[in-house]
């Protein structure tokens, strides 16, 4: 059978370049396409010389005619994921939301190919269940700060539905949880590059509020695992991937201190409106149809992390 050829949308960010390398090391042909407004060229530069890559700069809002040929799959990782760069880019994140994810699925349906929704444990909101299943509708604040990301995520899932109920076009949607690793930015303003960050300058560690909400991390070559699985998985509907283990935010901090060796003091800041206050998924789903769960230790993947930052703080 001749090569497949995945269109990665967003391959210059932080997942998306993880996948691309993925898909390459599977014997796939990658497209990549970015606009760069989150994601930096420096992603994507260890594969100038891979010939079975290659990229499209480019805004996925726009018409994806640019894309011709054979496409397999089409997996959409394409938009501003932290609340630094969803708040400084709103009208972008809601079209990249909705305009972008309908011209990924156009793109889909013309090429029939599987589609992929990188959506988000955002659709939850602030939860009233904990864990949180697949089967919560969520409790989001529509008219809050963070709705530009919730909402377009929303409706991201919504069309991607409606496209596979009346244009049969085969989904796929991924509820990422918090994922962390290697290629974040270190001002992208999320909990895992900012503390790292903060530790290595011997800052102090910013927390907001007490510091007992909770967050459960997963690190991106296990994200990457789950969608490849859910890719080749006969499935169509959401399915969580992320990782159950949960801790608070101030557990969090004392981990960062201790995995960098670092005695700056924690501090604490108001905190943010519409915070989740608990965060771990339920991943029965992930576990039945993918036989997938997170292998990677919390430990073992700071310190990969940390390793990575300290070469670039
Ligand atoms: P990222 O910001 O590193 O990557 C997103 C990429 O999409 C960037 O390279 C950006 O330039 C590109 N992009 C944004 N808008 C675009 C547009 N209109 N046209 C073309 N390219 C565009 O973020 P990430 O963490 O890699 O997130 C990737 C996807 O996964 C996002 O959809 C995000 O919502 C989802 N997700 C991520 C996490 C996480 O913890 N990292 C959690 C939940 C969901």
């Amino acid at each position: 059978m001749s090569e497949k050829r995945a269109v990665v949308l967003g391959a210059a960010g932080f997942i998306g370049s993880h996948l691309t390398d993925r898909l390459l090391a599977e014997g796939w042909r990658v497209t990549g396409m970015d606009n760069f407004i989150t994601g930096t060229r420096r992603n994507l530069e260890h594969l100038s010389r891979e010939p079975r890559f290659d990229f499209v700069e480019g805004d996925i809002c726009q018409p994806l005619d640019a894309i011709t040929g054979r496409v397999d799959a089409v997996l959409d990782f394409a938009s501003p994921a932290s609340p630094i760069d969803y708040l400084k880019h709103p009208f972008e994140t809601l079209h990249v939301g909705s305009h972008g994810v309908e011209n990924a699925l156009r793109l889909a349906k013309r090429a029939g190919a599987v589609f992929v929704l990188s959506s988000t444990s955002e659709v939850y909101g602030d939860p009233l269940e904990h864990p949180q299943r697949e089967s919560y509708w969520g409790n989001v604040n529509p008219i809050g700060p963070r709705a530009v990301y919730d909402e377009a995520k929303r409706f991201a899932e919504a069309i991607t539905v409606a496209y596979r109920r009346y244009e049969k076009v085969d989904v796929r949607i991924a509820r990422i949880f918090n994922t962390y690793g290697p290629r974040m930015r270190l001002d992208d303003g999320r909990i895992v590059p900012t503390f790292v960050a903060q530790a290595l300058r011997g800052q102090p560690i910013t927390v907001f509020g007490e510091g007992t909400q909770t967050r459960s991390f997963c690190y991106v070559d296990d994200n990457v695992e789950g969608i490849w699985r859910l890719l080749h998985a006969r499935f169509q509907d959401p399915v969580n991937i992320g990782n159950p283990h949960e801790m608070t935010v101030l557990q969090f901090a004392e981990a960062v201190q201790r995995f960098v060796g670092s005695h700056c003091p924690i501090v604490h800041e108001p905190l943010p409106e519409d915070d989740p206050r608990v965060r771990r998924p339920d991943i029965t789903r992930a576990k039945e149809v993918l036989g997938w769960e997170p292998r990677v230790g919390f430990e073992d993947g700071m310190r990969r992390t940390i390793a990575w930052f300290r070469e670039r703080v």
